[in-house]
């Protein structure tokens, strides 16, 4: 018998968001929704899902989209492997399996991006499967529900989490129980500060009742980020168009398009750094110029300071050895190709230059 499942339920039927993806069965919708909401907030994630049904209403839609369209839709919502996967899990469904989900924990998690945690939402939201869940506001939720001590970063921690959060479940309606343990976690029991007085199961919480919810969840503390500084080049051909590379397809912002360039050695002057990246990558010759504009951007677990350089193209046919493709393109059209955030402040950069000439 579950100690939070009825008054879980009864207040998410009271308090439960209304969310474009809320509402229905259709493991096609749960699984974008979940996809997208992995490291994103959900207010963010409420565009980007509508705009991508209506272009992909089914599963096969997707599967038979372009990879870069798919990359063009999801632009500014980061974490762009998700899309890679997305794409890939829709052809793998749409091609091989008849268009039908597997229904299983297992079988789901055999799909590219799709790990238990997501395995867990889709079968038990779409097909009422027995299964938990466990992200990071599931995570705290239980941490604090239990007064845990235990580092939660831990595997062994997170071994024990899982397996109380599968002996937690309820019989019927697992997956409004899921979808109401992230809620909580999200709305209630936040980060900082949670809402002890709004909270349906505070009389099941032994932080609560031990006033040490700011301790919980135990998390070890994150090493310093790294920064680098890394250079782009503003490529001009004689005739007016930029040269443009599209990154290799795995890895970081994999498949996205960037001016090309990457990151200074010790010692290495910026200049020095581009000119090598070009050689080494596309091998183009070319001659530095003006520092262009400067963007500071985050990842995950590191920061970036992107120095972008005029540059006057001098010769050499761009070759594809560290990228996946290469393009020469007008100003006007960049806007057609797939970019990370640091470059799309580039082009936003280049395009006020051009409408203060106009
Ligand atoms: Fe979280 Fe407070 Fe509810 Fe405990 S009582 S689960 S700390 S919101």
């Amino acid at each position: 018998m579950s100690p939070i499942a009825p008054r879980l339920l009864v207040w998410y039927d009271q308090h439960a968001a209304t969310l474009p993806w809320r509402g229905t069965p259709d493991p096609y919708r749960v699984w974008l929704s979940e996809i997208m909401l992995q490291q994103t907030q959900v207010e963010t994630v409420k565009a980007y899902y509508t705009r991508f049904l209506q272009a992909y209403p089914q599963i096969t839609a997707l599967a038979a989209a372009p990879l870069d369209d798919v990359l063009k839709l999801w632009e500014g919502l980061g974490y762009y492997s998700r899309a890679r996967n997305l794409h890939k899990t829709a052809r793998i469904i749409a091609y091989d399996m008849d268009g039908r989900f597997p229904q299983t924990v297992e079988a789901l998690q055999q799909l590219p991006g799709i790990g238990r945690y997501t395995a867990g939402a889709i079968a038990s939201i779409a097909f009422g499967v027995r299964a938990p869940v466990l992200d990071g506001n599931v995570t705290r939720v239980f941490a604090r529900l239990l007064d845990l001590s235990d580092d939660t970063t831990q595997p062994a921690t997170k071994t024990m989490l899982w397996a109380r959060a599968e002996s937690w479940l309820p019989h019927q309606r697992v997956g409004d129980y899921n979808q109401a343990l992230m809620e909580l976690g999200r709305t209630v029991c936040k980060p900082r500060q949670p809402l002890c007085h709004e909270c349906p199961v505070q009389a099941q919480c032994k932080a609560f009742a031990n006033d040490t919810q700011a301790l919980r969840p135990v998390k070890k503390k994150r090493q310093p980020v790294p920064h680098y500084d890394v250079t782009a080049g503003l490529i001009w051909h004689d005739d007016g168009r930029l040269l443009i590379a599209q990154r290799p397809l795995d890895g970081l912002l994999g498949g996205l398009w960037e001016f090309p360039g990457g990151k200074a050695e010790d010692g290495e002057t910026l200049p020095a750094c581009l000119r090598r990246e070009l050689r080494e990558e596309l091998a183009i010759e070319v001659e530095v110029g003006d520092l262009f504009t400067v963007v500071r951007h985050g990842f995950t677990h590191f920061k970036i300071t992107l120095h972008a350089f005029t540059c006057r193209y001098l010769g050499g046919i761009p070759q594809k050895i560290g990228v996946h493709d290469w393009a020469w393109v007008s100003p006007d059209d960049l806007r057609r190709y797939s970019f990370g955030k640091a470059d799309r402040a580039v082009i936003d950069e280049l395009e006020n230059r051009r409408n203060m000439l106009l």
